[in-house]
């Protein structure tokens, strides 16, 4: 077995579909082909959408597909105290600060969106303060994070070592002050990923091509905090019959749906071209 490790990190909010699939035996079957190790990790830090029945499904799905990996899992709702830990020396560095904006607030002052789509954070909460009394959120000083860094450059490419990777530039900037710690709980999505990357000790990290622009977040908090940088690879993106991506398009069917209408793991796996 050769040092590299890839994993599949899906989120238990709903129950996995095609999109999934795709992801999942991509990562495997790199996994398999560079004698890697295939983990696999709950990414469940939003406490309020997420749930333990999808994460039995998950398990139960992935193993329908033929699917086997290390236990235990990882689970990222169990992993809070760290996240915290990682923040806070971010705010040593006085990196980060507290943000009582609402949605409708930051969406009233903004003049401009972010690359999912959400209105950009104007800074009031850095440059004037708190309103004060309401619950807060954590934000990245970004002006200040990038002054440390300086240009921040990561590597794409196939998860191979033959293949010629591409060195990237990273535009974290395009984010604004994004939000790394949320009101509900210690971390968010970003900050999570990048401590846990870590710890599993990923070399290749393989996902959709839908997570490009968040990458660029994801390699400046590892720069900051001293983590080490995997490869990356953006994979294609399974479409909906209206075009849209899976879990965004309405009523794409799950892979149990599938599996109850009589689809087998080899007929699934040549479907998506495994
Ligand atoms: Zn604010």
């Amino acid at each position: 077995m050769s040092s590299a490790v890839l994993r599949f990190a899906p989120s238990p909010n709903g129950h996995l579909h095609l999109g999934h699939a795709f992801s999942a035996l991509f990562t495997e079957t790199w996994a398999r082909r560079l004698g890697a190790e295939f983990l696999l990790r709950l990414e469940d830090p939003d406490i309020t959408r997420c749930k333990p029945e999808f994460a039995e499904a998950i398990y139960e799905d992935l193993h329908w597909l033929g699917l086997t990996w290390p236990e235990p899992v990882m689970v990222q709702s169990k992993r809070f105290p760290l996240y915290a830990a990682a923040a806070d020396r971010l705010w040593a560095r006085g990196l980060l600060y507290h943000c009582d904006c609402t949605r409708q607030e930051i969406a009233a002052r903004s003049s401009g969106a972010d690359p999912d789509g959400a209105p950009l954070y104007d800074g009031k909460c850095r440059v004037r303060g708190l309103t004060g009394g309401r619950p807060t959120q954590t934000r990245l000083d970004l002006t200040g994070a990038l002054a440390l860094t300086g240009p921040v450059t990561f590597t794409v490419g196939q998860p191979t070592p033959l293949d010629r990777p591409q060195i990237r530039y990273a535009r974290p900037e395009l984010w604004g002050d994004f939000v790394l710690q949320r009101k509900d709980t210690p971390t968010s999505y970003h900050l999570s990923v990048v401590i846990d990357d870590a710890a599993q000790n990923i070399t290749q990290v393989t996902r959709g091509r839908d997570m490009e622009p968040a990458t660029d977040i994801h390699v400046l908090l590892q720069m900051l905090l001293g983590l080490p940088q995997p490869l990356y690879t953006f994979h294609k993106l399974i479409l909906g019959e209206d075009g849209r991506k899976l879990s965004k398009s309405k009523g794409s069917p799950s892979l149990r749906q599938l599996r109850a209408s009589g689809e087998t793991p080899d007929g699934l796996r040549a479907r998506l071209g495994f």
